[in-house]
């Protein structure tokens, strides 16, 4: 066994090269540092591993694409925007993950979703490899037409790099449903082929039941099993939630269904707080603002007797047994953990890829809530996407509840894969060891298995 100092100085000295191959990429060193922190003991023990250097592999995207998205505007401008597939891994299948447009889309925010997804989907249990990608496009206040537009120029550059058998992207924050159905139809009429080479289509063109609801459903479902390990339920607890995005919506929904008391909601202006709970009825005024009429949540405020809407402000101020962030990178810092460990906090479920920064994960885990990783947590999206892909391959659709039984039993084996590379022998988890672990191995192996390649 390597001792502590060991692994602390290869650490150091793997992050200072790491930052040095990849400056100005704060987001993607902040998702590499808290991997190799948990798999550099095992790595040390390993000399095969070591040997091949499959860390520095793991860490080198397989490559980058970046081009360029001109498009018009409905006044007749000529707009120009940058966009980007990092297809990071393909060891354990072919490369798979979402498509994010925003303003603040870069190479760092791409390589770390990337790189995260690489691990989560090994996690899974299902062949599939990590890829990200997405454009510096702000969908907001765009025309639907104007979306459209975007969608078809983009992918007239993307359909050479992606397949059935090559890269299957999906959503993310800014592409949902009508924007996956618009890069569909682009990619069929270019390549005259009906092929499942996008996951999150229509239903009556190739797409699963539950793929929509998949990852809020995943993330109540992982916040379960933890709960249930230490014999406890979602029955009776109050819960907070961020965003207000297909992750938020679905989330909601789910613990509705639980027992759970839901009090916030939120969007990049603000949240809104509801004393009374988030029932059914309000959740699905929600749906219609953020699926159909693509409103603010404030308007929730002025709709609700009883809610408070606080502009700017995100939920961790609010008092609840669980969180559940699900809006963005980041959105969950040190002094919001303070705070809602203050308050009694009991678990965190990261809905979002890496909503809660390094310093408010180090504060969950000492005072040993039960704290699920995004990795982990959030993987129930990639799973009924992989299932969807299945679904594709067989020509076949499979009904709700079989999709949501393989759904429910993928995240009980993905707990299952935490408990097992993270318990520390005295019965506490370290679910964020146990996460990165269990995806990381298989992918090394797969690796060590292919020779220098
Ligand atoms: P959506 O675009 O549907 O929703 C995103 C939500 O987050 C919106 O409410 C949005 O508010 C809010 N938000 C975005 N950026 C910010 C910001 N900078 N500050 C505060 N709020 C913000 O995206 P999804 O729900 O699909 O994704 C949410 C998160 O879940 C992302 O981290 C994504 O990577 C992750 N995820 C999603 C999966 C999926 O299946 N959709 C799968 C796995 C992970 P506004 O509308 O005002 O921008």
């Amino acid at each position: 066994m390597s001792n502590r100092q060991t692994v602390d100085r290869e650490i150091k000295k793997f992050m200072k090269d790491v930052r040095k191959r990849n400056p100005h990429e704060p987001e993607f060193h902040q998702a590499v540092e808290e991997v190799v922190e948990s798999v550099m003991p095992y790595v040390l023990d390993r000399d095969d591993l070591r040997q091949a250097r499959i860390l520095e592999r793991m860490t080198e995207p397989d490559r980058v694409v970046i081009f360029r998205v001109s498009w018009e505007d409905d006044d007749g401008n000529v707009r120009v925007h940058r966009a980007w597939r990092v297809q990071f891994n393909n060891a354990i299948g072919p490369y798979k993950g979402g498509l994010r447009f925003h303003p603040q889309v870069d190479l760092s925010v791409l390589k770390f979703l990337g790189f995260e997804q690489v691990l989560k989907n090994s996690l899974t249990g299902l062949p599939m490899g990590g890829a990200k990608g997405g454009a510096n496009f702000n969908p907001k206040g765009k025309s639907p037409h104007e979306i459209m537009r975007f969608c078809h120029s983009l992918m007239v550059e993307l359909h050479r790099h992606i397949g059935e058998d090559t890269d299957v992207p999906a959503g993310d924050i800014g592409v949902g449903h009508r924007e996956i159905s618009y890069l569909f139809g682009m990619y069929k009429r270019m390549e005259n082929r009906f092929a499942g080479i996008l996951t999150g289509k229509g239903l009556s063109f190739g797409g699963s039941l539950v793929r929509k609801e998949a990852t809020g459903y995943g993330s109540v479902y992982f916040m379960k099993n933890m709960l249930e390990k230490q014999g406890e339920s979602l029955q009776g607890k109050t819960c907070s939630v961020s965003g207000s995005g297909n992750v938020a919506i679905y989330t909601i929904e789910k613990l509705l269904h639980e027992g759970a008391t839901v009090v916030t909601a939120s969007d990049s202006s603000g949240f809104v707080y509801d004393k009374n709970g988030i029932d059914e009825e309000k959740l699905a005024w929600i749906k219609n603002l953020k699926e159909v009429r693509y409103g603010r949540i404030s308007e929730y405020a002025e709709h609700f007797d009883g809610a408070e809407f606080h502009e700017g402000k995100t939920p961790w101020s609010v008092p609840a047994d669980l969180a559940f962030p699900s809006a963005t990178q980041n959105e969950l810092e040190e002094e919001d953990a303070k705070m809602l460990l203050k308050n009694g906090l009991r678990g965190v479920s990261e809905g979002a890829n890496m909503p809660c920064t390094r310093a408010a994960v180090s504060l969950f885990h000492d005072a040993k809530i039960l704290f699920g990783p995004a990795k982990a947590a959030n993987a129930g999206g990639v799973a009924v996407s992989g299932l969807e892909q299945s679904q594709n391959a067989l020509r076949i659709s499979w009904s709700r509840a079989q999709v949501d039984r393989r759904l429910q039993g993928i995240m009980k084996d993905i707990h299952d894969s935490c408990v097992e590379y993270g318990n520390d022998g005295n019965g506490w988890v370290d679910y964020v060891k146990g996460a990165n672990l269990a995806g990381f191995v298989k992918v090394a192996n797969a690796m060590l298995a292919y020779g220098i390649v």
